[in-house]
């Protein structure tokens, strides 16, 4: 159980573990993004290494575990969101951070992707999108394009993509946002603004991988909707986020690359303050009546 709520100044660097491993993703990868977004983002949330964890799946993504300095969970292909759940219902105090791949996240892990969503579990979860399985080397993922050519594909896929953004929206997600790892500065606000949001926070993060997608769009250049003149939308309105939705990944197919904060709902209250709220679960989290010896179990 960790110590919540110190305040003082936090520097990114002490993300940084001290052990301070080289990252063996490939040179050029879009998960080196996604490492530095993440370590900028964390001392404007607010938070320390040991007020915060991360959970990740299996793939190229689940090794941000060893490259980021918090509380850490590797879990089994697809399963980063069970786990997340527990820990944060246990110790809602804690600052929980679920990521994973594509494939791990909309393929294998894609019942635990819906369901997550469609409870409002208050967490964030971040996405590693490079529309393919990079760590297996190169196999097609729910995400790759029609058409695509891989050792799993190899006449190209006949499937169309899912709409991760949409199936989000649809599944329950209260704040969904979508940006790439070419972009930084947009990247970094944009977890911030996850992290500070009480309910599932989406957010589906386009990450190139150079080793077995080659052919795929290296995400640029890329719009922000969000302060773009040619799209005006409520990302407050679920219909106008929907239409925006279908919109984006309709174009990410066709080589335009859009970006932003979709859908935010704040008014809906999060899973772990439902239950409290019908008295469902103690007001003191269980992180602390497992350690206070007084506690009187029923
Ligand atoms: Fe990144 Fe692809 Fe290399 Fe994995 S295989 S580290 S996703 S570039």
């Amino acid at each position: 159980f960790s110590a919540i709520g110190e305040e003082r100044e936090i520097d990114r660097e002490e993300f940084t573990p001290g052990l301070e491993p080289q990252p063996t993703w490939c040179p050029g990868c879009g998960d080196f993004g996604v490492l530095k977004a993440l370590k900028q983002a964390m001392p404007e949330v607010g938070r320390t290494p040991d007020e915060t964890l991360l959970c990740t799946g299996i793939g190229c993504s689940g090794k941000l575990n060893s490259y980021f300095e918090s509380y850490g969970f590797h879990t089994i292909h697809g399963r980063s969101l069970p786990v997340a759940r527990a820990a944060k219902l246990a110790n809602p105090g804690l600052e929980v951070v679920a990521a994973g791949g594509d494939g791990d996240g909309y393929g294998i892990g894609g019942n635990h992707f819906m369901h997550t969503a469609r409870e409002n579990h208050d967490m964030t979860y971040i996405v590693f999108n490079n529309e393919i399985f990079g760590l297996t080397k190169g196999q097609t993922s729910p995400t790759s394009p029609k058409g695509h050519k891989s050792k799993t594909q190899p006449h190209g896929s006949a499937k169309d993509p899912i709409r991760p953004l949409s199936l989000s929206l649809t599944s329950g997600a209260s704040f969904i946002a979508r940006t790439a790892a070419v972009n930084p500065n947009q990247a970094k606000d944009i977890l911030i603004e996850a992290m500070e949001h009480d309910g599932f926070a989406h957010v589906d993060f386009l990450t190139q991988c150079p080793t077995w997608n080659k052919d795929a769009r290296q995400y640029v250049p890329y719009i922000d909707i969000n302060d773009s003149e040619d799209y005006d939308f409520d990302p407050t309105n679920r219909a106008e986020a929907q239409e925006m939705m279908r919109t984006t990944e309709d174009k990410l197919y066709e080589g335009e690359v859009l970006t932003g904060v979709y859908y935010r709902d704040e008014e809906r209250p999060s899973y772990g303050q439902e239950k409290r709220q019908i008295g469902e679960m103690p007001e003191t989290p269980l992180a602390e009546r497992y350690f206070d010896e007084d506690y009187e179990w029923e």
